[in-house]
């Protein structure tokens, strides 16, 4: 039997024959050296992306150790977007679905408390939660964690990026000093072993070499040579025509600058930075989220809180300053098992830069020549859907079944060519196909919902 076999583990029979239904046929490199430590208990710290099955790693052990009679909350998964708590949620009720009565329970920040609070008191097994709505619940005394066995902290680097070190270690002490701690991180700043520090015992490390976790990620590098980076930003979306795509910038500035130019080209783009008001950065979040907009601009910090899974391209219009920041920007695309792709735009001041990059890749960097200039000839992709906003939400109690209903009502407008609606207390945005938003204003425009009229328009 091969190393990489699940079977050479001490898992039960159950979770052996899902991991067969499921076709995880090996063990991915993380899995390999950290499943062993796990199930046999120990604390641990594995250096580990997402794409590299990390997930699955802290799950089988989640799962090994449960004992599902014992109704009461016995592992927590601390994550930093509710995007990758919902993800992890899943694969654990996925490779637990030979367990009956396994419960999974997720409780994130953006969204009410009521739900959570009523699942709560049904009680659980496994929380799959963002610290600082766990933290919440638990100060409002929802959350009983005096029985938990596993604690994992997902993302940790992410974590504290995103400042929650605090609730972190609030939530570490309502439960038992007595547990095992798994902390998964892509980067490993200082900071990480001073959290591990205070959270954990004699941890076993363990780290997978960039080449095998970034397997799933496909990097180009262009040398800029006397294009403009505005240009080859522009070639590189000609040439690769992506979906969906982030263009990162480092400072606020050239991010304006880019969004700016590539919109004046009239590329589908929007820029994200933390200049821009809230109510604008949350548009933005939006109309990309809802394939209205092809291409974000964005900081590193204005882009921690997207929580978007599918992209298919990476830029780094600018080199980022340091290679974890590089890493996490790439990590973006190839999600979920899925290939990415990440092109950087490097100049001959990059070379400093670009050596410390290359330490941490096994393939040498070769930087190539630009793709041509006639690209530009041809106009630039529309984006597939538009956003359009109505004037009447959760306070006029209309729901998202409402706006779905008048808009395909007689048939007017396709099922399918209505995208993500999302609700506000006041307001509603739905996207719809581009060919179909001048008949969805008018039927907006005109048609009641719920007996009322409302007012509607495009972003
Ligand atoms: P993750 O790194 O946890 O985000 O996982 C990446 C993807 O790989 C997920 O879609 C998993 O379902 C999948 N996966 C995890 N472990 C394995 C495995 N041993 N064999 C095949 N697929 C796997």
């Amino acid at each position: 039997m091969p190393v990489t076999d699940f079977a050479t583990l001490a898992l039960a029979p159950a979770l052996l024959s899902t991991l067969q239904e499921l076709n995880y046929q090996q063990m991915t490199p993380i899995q390999q050296q950290s499943l062993p430590a796990i199930l046999a208990g120990k604390d641990v710290i594995a250096q580990a992306q997402t794409g590299s099955g990390k997930t699955a790693a802290f799950a089988l052990g989640m799962l090994s150790a449960l004992q599902v009679k014992r109704f009461r909350i016995q592992g927590l998964v601390l994550c930093p977007t509710r995007e990758l708590a919902e993800q992890v949620a899943k694969e654990l009720r996925t490779l637990g679905r030979s367990i009956h009565n396994i419960k999974v329970l997720t409780l994130c920040g953006g969204v009410p408390s009521k739900h959570q609070i009523l699942s709560l008191e049904h009680g659980a097994h496994f929380i799959v939660g963002t610290p600082g709505r766990v933290l919440d619940h638990l100060q409002q005394q929802r959350l009983d964690l005096s029985e938990l066995r596993m604690l994992v902290l997902d993302e940790a680097d992410r974590m504290l990026d995103m400042g929650f070190l605090d609730e972190v270690a609030r939530i570490a002490a309502a439960m038992p000093a007595k547990r095992q701690t798994l902390l998964f991180s892509a980067t490993y700043p200082d900071k990480i072993e001073q959290l591990a520090a205070s959270l954990m015992q004699q941890p076993v490390r363990v780290s997978v070499s960039s080449s095998q976790q970034e397997s799933s990620i496909t990097q180009q590098f262009y040398a800029l040579d006397n294009s403009t980076r505005e240009q080859a930003v522009m070639l590189v979306l000609q040439q690769l025509q992506p979906a969906s795509c982030v263009v990162f910038c480092n400072t606020k500035r050239v991010t304006q600058q880019l969004a700016d130019a590539l919109q004046q080209q009239g590329f589908s783009a929007k820029a994200l930075h933390g200049d821009l008001e809230q109510k604008d950065r949350d548009q933005t979040l939006l109309q990309f989220a809802n394939k209205s907009a092809r291409i974000l601009v964005a900081t590193d910090v204005a882009a921690r809180g997207l929580d978007i899974s599918e992209l298919d391209l990476v830029i780094n219009a600018e080199l980022a300053h340091d290679t974890d920041t590089h890493t996490h920007r790439i990590g973006r695309t190839g999600r979920a098992g899925a290939k990415g792709l990440a092109v950087t735009l490097a100049d001959n001041k990059d070379d400093y830069k670009l050596s410390l990059l290359q330490d941490t890749l096994s393939d040498a960097i070769q930087l190539q020549p630009l793709p041509p200039l006639s690209l530009l000839e041809q106009a630039p992709a529309k984006a597939e859907m538009v956003t359009l906003q109505i004037q009447g939400g959760k306070k006029q109690k209309l729901r998202p079944g409402d706006i779905v209903g008048a808009l395909t009502r007689d048939q007017q407008i396709a099922f399918e060519d209505v995208g993500k609606i999302q609700l506000h207390d006041l307001w509603a945005y739905v996207a719809v196909k581009r060919s179909a938003a001048k008949k969805a204003l008018q039927i907006l425009n005109h048609d009641k919902m719920k007996g009322l009229n409302f007012r509607a328009w495009q972003l």
